[in-house]
């Protein structure tokens, strides 16, 4: 096993130091070496580190250094006897491994590096935040040469690194399916920027009068070559490009915005906005949350914020701390999505919320299912001892509807009641109801 750090002289058969020819190309010519003397398989391995420009600032160009040949030692012990490590760019390596003839192979091979690399800088640097990306590239399944091994190799690391994945295989399937990525993290970035996304507003009805309570905000972003893109999609990906919060913003806006404009059907509504449990923990959320209330808080209009059950269980005691901080600026709070987050009752005691929506899928065959029933039912009067208003979400039958009614279910939001609705169309359901 040898380390070739770059700038060590080598001695190897090809000289390079004579002929002053990088590491890089010495890297080209060990591949192509390799491909010539071999008639297996192989596969190119691209290591890629981030973060090391701050490391340089922070220790000094000398240390840096150092930690950086720790660094490629460490990755000779993915390799076998004859194999070599090459640094061939500021943060990067290269190595060729033979022998490795499958997915599962590669895998494991980038698997090892990122264990390896993981528990040498917690021990080398224990304060470094950077990582690691690995493109792979096979022969001969990817190309025949070793200047497209390579190539192909550099642009599954520059993927992986721009859709956050650890490593990646290249082909040209897994390359455009990444292009395509990037082309709609673009045109969401746009989308959000020039506020072309769009409000639709699902009522929700009070079983008891019939009437509407209030309106839930749902985004929607029709792309123009891709059309109706469902938030299940664009949401996470506004979260990967870090622009939930700018997401987050337009739509509380709008929402505030568009609910100042609603009828007056003489009582008090509600206008519930979604929101991504992980901005919770952002100071810059109350800004946000407060400034769009206070532009266009109307008199007639509560706000309230739904979080889904299960991004609360994922860290419950700051997130309850978070959400009494809305409670006590009256805002509500709704849980939604109520049965699906292996929430326990040990800790459903201090959700601060005002608010519990019941999951379609307890909903959808209650009047068939004896457990489900049972279970509304339960859920309907753990609610109520504790001061939720309880809220029944996809309501898409009349049997389900009166199964609710006669359990004492608060409020249902449906296609049997209404779809999300266009604010124009929703100004016009709530005129009627005065
Ligand atoms: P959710 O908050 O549980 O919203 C209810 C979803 O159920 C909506 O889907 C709505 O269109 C759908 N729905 C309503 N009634 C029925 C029904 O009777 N039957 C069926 N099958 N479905 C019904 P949508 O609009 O696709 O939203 C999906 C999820 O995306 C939402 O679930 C919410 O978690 C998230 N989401 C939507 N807009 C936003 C947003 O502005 N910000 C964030 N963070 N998340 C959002
Ligand atoms: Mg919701
Ligand atoms: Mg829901």
């Amino acid at each position: 096993m040898t380390l070739i750090p770059e700038s060590s002289s080598c001695s190897g058969p090809m000289q390079h130091q004579k002929i002053n020819l990088t590491d890089a190309d010495v890297f080209e010519q060990e591949v192509q070496l390799k491909l010539d003397n071999s008639n297996g398989a192989l596969s190119v391995f691209i290591v890629d580190m981030s973060g090391i420009s701050k490391l340089f600032a922070r220790s000094g160009s000398s240390a840096s250094a150092t930690f950086l040949r720790s660094i490629a030692k460490l990755l000779v012990r993915v390799c076998r006897d004859g194999d070599k490590v090459y640094r061939i760019g500021h943060c990067t390596f290269g190595i060729v491994l033979d022998g490795i003839d499958s997915v599962i192979l590669q895998q494991l091979a980038a698997e090892k590096i990122i264990r390896l690399y993981n528990t040498a800088v917690s021990e080398l640097e224990s304060s470094f935040k950077g990582g690691i990306n690995i493109g792979i590239a096979a022969y001969p399944e990817s190309a025949s040469n070793a200047v497209d091994l390579i190539h192909n190799a550099r642009m599954a690391v520059e993927a992986a690194t721009n859709s956050g994945d650890p490593y990646l295989v290249y082909s040209p399937e897994a390359l455009s399916t990444m292009s395509l990525k990037w082309t709609i993290q673009d045109d969401l970035a746009a989308a959000i920027r020039g506020r072309s996304l769009e409000l639709m507003y699902q009522p929700k009805f009070s079983v008891a009068t019939g009437r509407p309570i209030g309106a839930e905000a749902l985004a929607r972003w029709n792309h123009e070559v891709h059309g109706q893109v469902p938030p299940s999609v664009f949401v996470p990906l506004a979260c990967d490009i870090g622009m939930i919060d700018e997401l987050t913003n337009f739509v509380l806006m709008t929402a505030l915005n568009d609910a100042s404009d609603w009828p007056d059907i003489g009582q008090r509504y509600s206008v519930a906005v979604n929101l991504d449990a992980q901005l919770l923990q952002k100071s810059e959320l109350y800004d946000l949350i407060f400034n769009s209330r206070s532009i266009w808080g109307a008199g007639d209009v509560d706000l309230i914020i739904e979080i889904t059950e299960s991004a609360l269980v994922a860290d419950s005691k700051s997130n309850f701390d978070c959400l009494n901080k809305l409670r006590s600026a009256g805002i509500g709070v709704a849980i939604d999505d109520f049965g699906t987050g292996f929430s326990s009752l040990s800790y459903f005691k201090d959700i601060p919320a005002t608010e519990l929506k019941i999951d379609q899928s307890f909903i959808a065959n209650m009047d068939t299912c004896d457990r489900n029933r049972k279970l509304v039912e339960t859920i309907i009067t753990l609610a109520h001892r504790f001061d939720m208003t309880v809220v029944a979400e996809g309501v898409e039958r009349q049997e389900e509807f009166e199964l609710l009614a006669k359990l004492g279910c608060d409020a249902v939001q449906g296609f049997y009641v209404a779809e999300p609705l266009a604010q124009d169309d929703f100004c016009e359901l709530m005129a009627k109801c005065d």
